[in-house]
């Protein structure tokens, strides 16, 4: 059972991808799937949950935004450093039988969206993939297209129009929907962001899957940090990845979550 496995592995590739962003890579054989998450443990400091960026059989990659103390810790991490991790957790994104899919990131949530953007090129040539990436500025985007099979279209948008469509990743997507173009949405990245995209697939009556991130402790759903309201769901096991019809019953979505010690934060636009 992988719950118990803690690997100890040596950091085999460090990418700087922004000024706040970088992509550790550990050789490792992790067999994720898209969506789900491990828990990267720095003895001494802490453990945190991060979301498989990067996969091939024997390697694979966290894509890690520095937030606080322990992602500041992590920042300082050299090649060879070793770390704890363990995992794969949590439910992944489902394309099902979809045939034109949008996969909808902002800030680091475009990683795990790239992890299954390369899956879906393997298996499932025939799917057609919008990529909708959204920062700021220009300086914040780190997805090349060129490290992808060209297949996938990509559209950028920044909010000071730097490079892409000047706007939001939601203008993009509602474009696309209205022009009948898309069967099925992955989204991933702030929660404001994923609560508008969930309004357009209801409107569009598109099936869509975010990835609901909470505060989390154990991850294996024993202690209960990172239930939700009013379901009192398990987000580490019965998410992070739902689909529009669950997240619609969570009333706490996009509204507030909840802090270490249980502590509501709302959101902010
Ligand atoms: C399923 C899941 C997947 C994630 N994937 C990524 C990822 O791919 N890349 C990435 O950069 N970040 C990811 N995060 C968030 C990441 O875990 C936090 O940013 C990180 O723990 C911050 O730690 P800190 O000490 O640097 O910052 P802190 O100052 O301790 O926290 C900053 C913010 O990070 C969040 N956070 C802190 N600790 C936890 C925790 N134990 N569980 C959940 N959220 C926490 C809280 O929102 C907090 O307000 C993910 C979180 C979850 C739950």
């Amino acid at each position: 059972m992988k719950y118990e496995k803690i690997n100890i592995l040596p950091i085999k590739k460090i990418v700087e991808n922004n000024a706040f962003i970088k992509t550790f890579y550990f050789e490792h054989q992790l067999e994720a799937r898209p969506g789900q998450f491990v828990w990267l443990w720095l003895p001494g400091i802490s453990e945190k949950p991060f979301s498989v960026g990067y996969q091939s059989n024997n390697e694979f990659g966290l894509t890690i935004c520095q937030v606080g103390n322990v992602t500041k810790k992590i920042f300082e991490l050299k090649i060879g450093d070793k770390v704890g991790i363990k995992g794969p957790y949590g439910t992944y994104y489902e394309i099902g039988k979809s045939k034109n899919i949008a996969l909808v990131g902002g800030g680091y949530g475009s990683a795990p969206l790239s992890f299954l953007a390369a899956k879906t090129v393997k298996n499932n040539p025939d799917v057609n993939i919008s990529f909708i990436i959204g920062a700021q500025t220009k300086n914040l985007l780190f997805i090349k297209p060129e490290d992808f099979n060209q297949k996938i279209k990509f559209y950028f948008t920044t909010d000071d129009g730097s490079v892409g469509t000047k706007g939001r990743v939601t203008d993009v997507l509602e474009k696309l929907l209205s022009e009948n173009k898309i069967d099925y949405i992955a989204t991933c990245g702030p929660e404001l962001m994923q609560f508008k995209i969930i309004e357009l697939a209801e409107k569009y009556k598109t099936d869509c899957q975010i990835s609901l991130e909470r505060y989390m402790k154990c991850s294996c759903g024993i202690c209960g940090q990172c239930v939700v309201d009013p379901l009192g769901i398990r987000m580490c096991t019965e998410g992070p990845v739902i689909n529009k019809e669950l997240a619609l019953k969570i009333s706490e979505f996009g509204k507030y979550h909840r802090g270490p010690a249980g502590d509501k934060i709302l959101f902010s636009a």
